[in-house]
């Protein structure tokens, strides 16, 4: 039996007979005496097997990388001048008494044993050699030790875990389903769940008062940005609960975990609400870490002449904002070029902006294309009121409210990386009073979170003005990433009532699509609310991973496929049958484009 893992070796060990078992990371003959490095999940040990061991030396001769290895041995101190600060267990050594090889390996289609650029389909498609890499252990056990942290927090606040069903209906999170074809009522559909919102609503109904789950979530979407067809929430629901509560249980869950793992202290999480995050940041899910600001200038620009500028500044749907960038004055007009290129991505037209050399030498001071277009009082006032300093610029968004925000916000955020203008290393926050809803390009009302979200006006309000109504809706951001978001949700049939009647949902679609849950609310459903958190995202956040994909075991392509598995593939015609399921050959125009 394993008396040790290789990573776990120390000093305290010397003179210690142990016993290892891992994978031979690399073997090296120096010339009489074999090294090979021991690795397991906990890390690497050095052994050394000289001739005089004549059978472990024989066996170590024949040792390739990858072959699976026990080995017995006496852990020693490394000789002077031979010790690795770099390596936990660098101090010590194993002289090997005796190797058996378990198993032997082929030559692996890349090395594991140092870092090498392979591409990303060739690591999934050998994904349980990817998973042997050190980096990639790492990631795996934070992540266990995250859930693990997560699910003690929970479990001292009183929730219960319970599991909620992966055949089920559709849940209206605004993404498309996955549907799973049932063998039993020919012709019908299990949807799996977008999320278990639903269940964990009823769950209330049924008075567990406080439950989570690690849940599996799926969602067909597009996979453009970062995302996973198949992801995991902890999903949160309790009941006689209002905001505050379920932000600062959620907070002290967050804050746990990253003393516990990360040894980090997060401190107090502050509430934007939605408005101003918008109007100070450009987004709702606003990076704090990063000092710059919007800064609405729309009053001062009503009174230049200047179209590109009083145009958006007079039009009530329009906004014209400044963004101060410190020591912005050293940008190039080549770099300003390409911030303009990638503003005009969120739809910019332009890019406006004035350099401050020396505030001293008022006008003279300052280096600007578009100062001739502007009164001379208005610049006086444009400069005091975006607080700059000599060697910063100010850049300027003019157009549709939606425009400004996406370009000047997502500037922002360049910029702040860019110019390395972070001011720490974490910042979370909540983003609160959302709107409940907002208009679609057909010009119909969508919710911003999901329909069950509870407004703050009543029932005759709401359908009376949709578009001023605010939600009981929080969503919880970190480092400028939505990590999750919840809501108090509606525990009254009426109230749900008029949230479908918004949504032109009838009484027919609504009972058909959620019958159950208006006949659950009709039964002294108490009030409620909850949160998910994107597993995932916060796992990625606390490694530094790249990529979602970096801290999944075995995730999906950006097409959604696995290829380890081969999957989705084509099924027997017998299986199809029996689902009563007929393929039709997907013509040119109904397939996805990548
Ligand atoms: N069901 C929501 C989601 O998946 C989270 C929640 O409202 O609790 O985004």
């Amino acid at each position: 039996m394993r008396s040790h893992y290789c990573g776990d070796l120390n000093e305290s060990h010397i003179g210690q007979q142990i016993e290892l078992y891992g994978w031979a990371h690399r073997r090296r003959d120096h010339g009489g005496v074999i090294f090979i490095d021991l690795r397991d999940r906990n890390g690497i040990a050095q052994i050394v097997f000289d001739p005089d061991t004549v059978e472990a030396f024989a066996q170590a001769e024949r040792v390739r990388s990858e072959f699976v290895l026990k080995i017995t041995g006496l852990v020693r101190a490394r000789p002077e001048g031979t010790t690795n600060d770099d390596m936990p267990t660098g101090q010590v050594e194993v002289l090997g008494k005796n190797l058996e090889v378990l198993n032997a390996s082929e030559t692996p289609p890349f090395p594991l044993d140092g870092y090498t650029d392979v591409g990303e389909d060739v690591r999934l498609n050998y994904r349980y050699l990817d998973l042997r890499r050190p980096e990639m252990q790492e990631k795996l056990i934070l992540r266990s030790k995250i859930t693990s942290s997560i699910r003690n927090s929970l479990d001292q606040q009183g929730f219960l875990d319970i599991e909620t069903p992966i055949l089920t209906r559709a849940t209206p999170e605004g993404a498309r389903d996955y549907l799973v074809p049932s063998r039993t009522h020919p012709g019908s559909f299990f949807a799996l769940p977008q999320s278990p919102q639903l269940f964990k609503q009823l769950l209330m109904v049924s008075g567990i008062d406080r439950y989570y789950q690690v849940a599996k979530c799926f969602r067909d979407e597009d996979l453009r940005a970062d995302r996973q067809p198949e992801f995991t929430q902890i999903d949160i629901e309790a009941s006689f609960i209002e905001e505050d509560e379920v932000m600062s249980i959620t907070e002290k869950m967050v804050r746990q975990l990253f003393t516990q793992v990360m040894d980090v202290d997060l401190g107090d999480f502050p509430k934007i609400p939605y408005s101003e995050a918008m109007s100070r940041y450009g987004s709702d899910k606003p990076d704090l870490r990063n000092p710059m600001e919007l800064v609405d200038v729309d009053d001062l620009m009503r009174q230049v002449e200047f179209k590109v500028f009083n145009g958006p500044a007079n039009d009530p749907e329009g906004r014209v904002a400044a963004l101060r960038v410190p020591g912005g004055a050293k940008l190039s007009r080549k770099d300003i070029d390409v911030y303009t290129k990638y503003v005009s991505i969120y739809g910019a037209r332009g890019l406006a902006y004035i350099k401050v050399n020396k505030l001293e030498d008022g006008l003279e001071g300052l280096q600007s294309p578009i100062l001739k277009f502007i009164p001379d009082e208005i610049v006086t006032q444009l400069i005091e009121r975006t607080e700059v300093e000599d060697g910063d610029l100010i850049f300027f968004g003019a157009d549709s409210a939606k425009i400004v925000n996406e370009a000047l916000g997502q500037l922002r955020v360049k910029l702040g990386i860019e110019l390395e203008l972070l001011t720490k290393e974490w910042a979370p926050c909540w983003v609160v009073d959302f709107p409940m809803f907002e208009k679609n390009n057909d010009g119909n009302w969508t919710s911003l979170h999901h329909p069950f979200t509870a407004p703050t006006c009543s029932p005759e309000e709401l359908v009376k003005d949709p578009g001023a109504a605010l939600s009981q809706a929080y969503d919880v951001v970190l480092n400028g990433t939505e990590l999750g978001g919840g809501s108090i949700r509606i525990h009254q049939a009426e109230m749900q009532n008029a949230v479908f009647e918004v949504l032109a949902i009838d009484d027919e679609e609504a009972q058909d699509k959620f019958g159950f849950l208006l006949d659950a609310l009709k039964y002294g459903c108490p009030p409620h609310g909850g949160l998910a958190i994107g597993l995932d995202r916060l796992v990625m956040l606390m490694t530094g991973a790249s990529s979602i994909r970096e801290v999944i075991a075995f995730p999906k392509t950006q097409t959604a496929a696995c290829v380890l598995t081969s999957a989705p593939s084509p099924v027997e015609d017998k299986q199809l049958k029996e689902l009563n399921v007929r393929v039709r050959k997907p013509v040119e125009a109904d397939k996805p484009k990548d």
